[in-house]
């Protein structure tokens, strides 16, 4: 068994979209990034390299790289599932959070679950989604930008 972990964040602005998870959400900020800046799905792929002692998210798919301009994080997800099983492991659960004030996210963390589930080869019941606020302190309380954790068991 091979503990790893994630963490990421990302600004909201005007002018993007919202992703989580592989969700699209109604809001009037969006998440900035070179990719499509799901922070959701980026935490659960430095678990995943992090458990596995493979690099980062950086090292595999570089934001240098005009190739992940816009890219759709769900595909990074299962491009990063597929490297996992190539070296060996086999994914046992994740268990994630989002910090964001805003929009309300538990409606939709089951979905986000069942979508990063699908890219991964797993059943949705290995991968929890869990969202809270920060009690409107610091940069997610101010809504300034939304952070994202992720812990992973492989084995
Ligand atoms: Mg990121």
């Amino acid at each position: 068994m091979r503990i790893g972990q994630g963490y990421d964040t990302h600004r909201l602005v005007e002018g993007r979209k919202l992703i989580l998870g592989g969700v699209e959400l109604e809001h009037s900020l969006g998440l900035l990034g070179h990719s499509d800046a799901d922070a959701l799905c980026h935490a659960v792929i430095d678990a995943l390299f992090g458990a596995a002692n493979i690099g980062d998210i950086g090292t595999h798919f570089p934001d240098t790289d005009p190739k992940y301009k816009g890219a759709d994080s769900i595909e990074l997800l299962r491009e990063a599932g597929r490297l996992i099983r190539e070296a060996g492991y086999e994914i046992e659960n994740i268990d994630t959070t989002v910090i964001a004030q805003r929009p309300k996210l538990a409606p939709h963390t089951r979905r986000m679950a069942e979508r990063m589930a699908e890219a991964l080869g797993i059943d949705p019941s290995q991968i929890s989604v869990k969202a809270k606020t920060n009690e409107k302190m610091g940069f997610t309380g101010r809504e300034e930008g939304i952070e994202t954790r992720a812990v992973c068991l492989l084995k």
